[in-house]
């Protein structure tokens, strides 16, 4: 988002940017740690259009990417959340994404792989322009346009303190941020990886880094800390409502022998089981992941591996797919999504601020909003309004007010 953010505004002839990330190839980073789903099918209007536009942008560099719109299939066994899927396709199609509704006969039909238990599904949908695209390559898009253009990246610079000051000799509370204290990490310890974890967790560079410290001044800062966001919030006295949860992924091995007769990987796109797993294939193996309702918030990136396998996708994966009663476990990872209480993101200029800006707790849905947000809120600081897509809906201050969230139950 930092990145895509920079480019935005490099694009729009602002000079003097300066990317700091405490380390750019994304150890701890969400944007390198995701499944790679790229969809516009949300409930809510601003998350249909940020999303469709940032499809737009994956299609126009599909190759670039590896963007294939090979669709999303969602599968429903809840009457009442069926015919709010079915009722939200208004909205859907009125923004142009063609979303279908599939009786439970279409759905075998449509996709050969779901073979078992389906008589207990209500009904499904199929939105044909959403797909799957290569985050790493969007990413790498991003830093290099933004490099083009002057952007300076500063990696294994960590941000560790901000110092604001009134906004106005002339009294008033607005603030503004003023200059932010980096500690560049010049020297590291074996367990380099284990290290940032710990200087990012507990905010204190391990005395095994050697640093150097340095500041920037401040004209605009933007805060694009993904799911560390709080922890800058929280140096500012700004009240956070973000929560860090870990999401687990798992490659799986099926035998070409093993599939149904008329199953075609290269053909599927993302599946959504009603179960809550979503699956689609990658590379040689199939991507599985599957959220558990209770894993407690925390910087956990600990990843179950053939336990969380065993007792969370395999079952679900073989319940719906005779394909998958043989499967192998390959490996796999976790990583966090940042979580907003209606699982919506936050985007847009900070209330009691005169220069800070943010974009970040995009719950399972930064990629394929990112070019989006970054070019919106590119244009909400140099123009001071949105352009294209009005994100406003976003702002943190709907918090205060339920009426207000963006509740988004589409997530998984
Ligand atoms: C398992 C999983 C599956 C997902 N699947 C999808 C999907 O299919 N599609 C989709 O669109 N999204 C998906 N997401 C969500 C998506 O990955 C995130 O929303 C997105 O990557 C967030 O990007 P970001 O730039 O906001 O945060 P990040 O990528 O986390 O970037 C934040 C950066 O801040 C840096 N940082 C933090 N604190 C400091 C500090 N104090 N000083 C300096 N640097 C700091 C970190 O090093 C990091 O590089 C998934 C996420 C996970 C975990």
């Amino acid at each position: 988002m930092g990145a895509s953010v920079a480019s935005a505004l490099a694009r729009r002839g602002v000079d003097g940017i300066v990317v700091v990330d405490v380390d750019l190839a994304g150890v701890y980073a969400s944007s390198e740690l995701n499944a790679g789903g790229a969809r516009a099918t949300w409930w809510q209007r601003v998350n249909v259009e940020a999303c469709r536009l940032t499809l737009d942008f994956f299609r126009e560099h599909a190759e670039a990417f590896s963007f294939r719109e090979l669709g999303y299939l969602w599968l429903y066994d809840d009457a009442d959340l069926y015919a709010r899927a079915v009722e939200r396709r208004t909205l859907q199609n009125e923004l142009g994404l063609g979303v279908e509704a599939l009786s439970v006969a279409e759905i075998a039909e449509h996709s050969p792989i779901l073979d078992r238990n389906l008589t207990e599904l209500v009904g499904a949908t199929f939105s044909p322009r959403d797909g799957l695209v290569n985050p790493n390559a969007v990413r790498a898009w991003y830093r290099r346009d933004a490099e083009e253009r002057g952007v300076v990246f500063l990696n294994r610079h960590y941000l560790s303190g901000v110092e604001t000051a009134l906004a106005s000799a002339a009294g008033g509370s607005a603030r503004r941020i003023r200059s932010v204290a980096l500690s560049e990490i010049i020297a590291g310890v074996a367990d380099e990886a284990g290290a940032l974890l710990r200087l990012l967790t507990t905010h204190r560079v391990p005395s095994e880094f050697a640093v150097a410290e340095s500041s920037l001044e401040c004209e605009t800062f933007v805060n694009c800390l993904g799911a560390w966001s709080p922890l800058l919030s929280a140096k500012i006295g700004v009240r956070d409502v973000t929560e860090p949860v870990r999401r687990q992924i798992s490659l799986i091995d099926v035998n070409a022998t093993d599939l149904a007769p008329g199953v075609e990987p290269e053909t599927l796109g993302m599946v959504v089981d009603a179960s809550g797993l979503y699956l689609h294939p990658d590379g040689a193996f199939f991507l599985a992941g599957y959220s558990p309702p209770g894993d407690a918030p925390g910087y956990d990136f600990s990843y179950d591996g053939q336990a969380f396998f065993e007792r969370e996708l395999w079952p679900r994966l073989a319940h719906r797919s005779s394909s998958f009663e043989r499967c192998g476990h390959v490996r796999g990872w976790a990583g966090l999504y940042a979580v907003t209480p209606d699982c919506s993101g936050i985007v847009g200029g900070v209330a009691g601020f005169t220069n800070l800006y943010e974009a970040h707790s995009f719950t399972g849905r930064g990629v394929m909003q990112s070019y989006a947000v970054g070019r919106e809120l590119a244009s909400l600081i140099v123009d001071g309004c949105y352009e294209t897509v009005d994100l406003s809906p976003l702002t943190r201050e709907r918090f205060a007010d339920p009426n207000r969230w963006i509740r988004e139950d589409l997530h998984i």
